[in-house]
């Protein structure tokens, strides 16, 4: 019969011919129920070794999921053998075109499993007409498949970073790789042992030896961690953490002049935290005005103002002694002030020197260390309640390869057999 034939070549799956369609209901958007067999049958294949036999045991119908055709969801049928494996015993024979235990083929798994990559897993089940937990297993096994086949990196910077989970929750530890800008690992809390478990689980020997340096914050624990895992690697401190303390301080210098000098002073400066968080750059027009005058009303805010704005430079000397001279003016300036917060700021810097000047050594990229936070934490966000970290992870890593980014790309995902 002709049209059979021409509904194998549309039905695509190599090695496999319709034997008949049958309709499950009548109606408009009815079920087609597609019953294949091999062609060229060379003996079954064992799901367990592989190797061919022509010992079957017995054979039952079993269904798949497949893509639809046109308005009709399609599900396939096959009669699949148990054989008598040398080897392995009795096993169920081989089937291309899907997982071991699978419900769905696998052409199907790499749909739904790329559309939950852009939306919720609820919304993509119902998408493809599958319950949720199937679409669940097929997005798992989806990003497992691309997880395992893609090569390993050997990364020449680290980031290690902690994250917010929630209120309850506490913390993340993210190890990812600078370079090209991917998460590597995850693991609970935020102690020595999480970082220097990713260190030792995610990276081989010859991985760990090719760390030149890894960016963190001054979070005792991490440092601790990346000393005994990684003696060679040097550590080169965030530039946002810095920067964070120094917008604390500055803060913290704005409470006390005029949150605690009485009612007069405190109507004067509330609401201006955000303002003056905010770098001078960026702030324009009237706010520009209004910080003038909030600085007209207090010198000492001011000078810490400026302080701070000043601090950025200290990523732009190519010497550890350019860094010094620069720090060692910094500290001058501050001298006579009397901003104790200012000063416990400079205790800070002045005890992590090594840590900020390693950036003249090691030029880490400080732009993809924040650009991976705000992914990872809208990924996070958007998982809320995620309880499998391991699809957290692989999650993660998903949205930060970015592995779609062009038509080919997406080729590959989807002519996946
Ligand atoms: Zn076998």
């Amino acid at each position: 019969m002709g049209s059979l034939r021409e509904c194998t070549r549309i039905l695509g799956l190599d090695g496999y011919r319709i034997e008949y369609l049958e309709w499950e209901t009548d109606g408009p958007r009815a079920r087609l129920l597609i019953w294949l067999e091999r062609r060229g049958v060379r003996g079954y294949a064992c799901s367990g070794c592989r190797r061919r036999t022509w010992h079957v045991r017995d054979a039952k119908p079993r269904t798949w999921d497949d893509l639809p055709w046109a308005a009709h969801p399609v599900t396939v049928i096959y009669l699949q053998r148990r054989v008598r494996c040398r080897t392995c015993g009795i096993r169920t024979e081989r089937v291309e075109f899907a997982d071991a235990k699978a419900r769905i083929t696998r052409r199907l798994r790499q749909v739904i499993g790329l559309d939950c990559q852009s939306m919720p897993t609820s919304h993509a089940a119902v998408r493809h007409g599958v319950s949720w937990s199937k679409a669940r297993r097929a997005e798992r096994a989806f990003l497992a498949e691309w997880d395992r086949a893609r090569p390993r990196r050997r990364p020449r910077h680290l980031g290690a970073d902690e994250i917010h989970r929630g209120k309850r929750q506490k913390f993340y530890t993210v190890l990812s790789d600078l370079v090209h800008g991917e998460v590597i690992g995850l693991a609970p809390e935020r102690t020595e042992d999480s970082l220097a478990g990713l260190l030792t689980t995610t990276l081989d020997a010859r991985q760990r030896a090719a760390v030149e340096a890894v960016c963190t914050d001054m979070h005792r624990p991490y440092l601790n961690a990346i000393a005994t895992e990684l003696p060679k690697a040097t550590v080169v401190l965030d530039k946002f953490h810095v920067l964070q303390h120094a917008g604390k301080a500055l803060d913290e210098v704005r409470r006390k002049e005029f949150f605690r000098a009485g009612p007069v002073m405190r109507r004067f400066g509330r609401g201006k935290r955000w303002l003056l968080l905010r770098r001078w750059k960026t702030v324009r027009g009237s706010k520009r005005q209004e910080l003038q005058t909030l600085f007209a009303a207090n010198r000492r805010l001011f000078k810490a103002y400026v302080l701070r704005e000043q601090l950025d430079r200290l990523w732009t000397y190519k010497t550890h002694d350019g860094v010094a001279t620069f720090l060692f003016g910094w500290l001058k300036a501050l001298r006579w002030q009397r901003l104790p917060e200012m000063e416990k700021l400079a205790d800070l810097l002045v005890k992590h020197f090594d840590g900020i000047a390693a950036y003249c050594d090691h030029q880490v990229r400080f732009g993809v260390v924040e650009s991976l936070n705000t992914t990872v934490k809208a990924v996070i966000r958007r998982a809320r309640g995620m309880r499998d970290e391991t699809m957290l992870l692989l999650k993660l890593k998903w949205a930060t390869a970015r592995p779609i980014r062009s038509a080919r790309d997406l080729t590959r995902f989807l002519e996946f057999i």
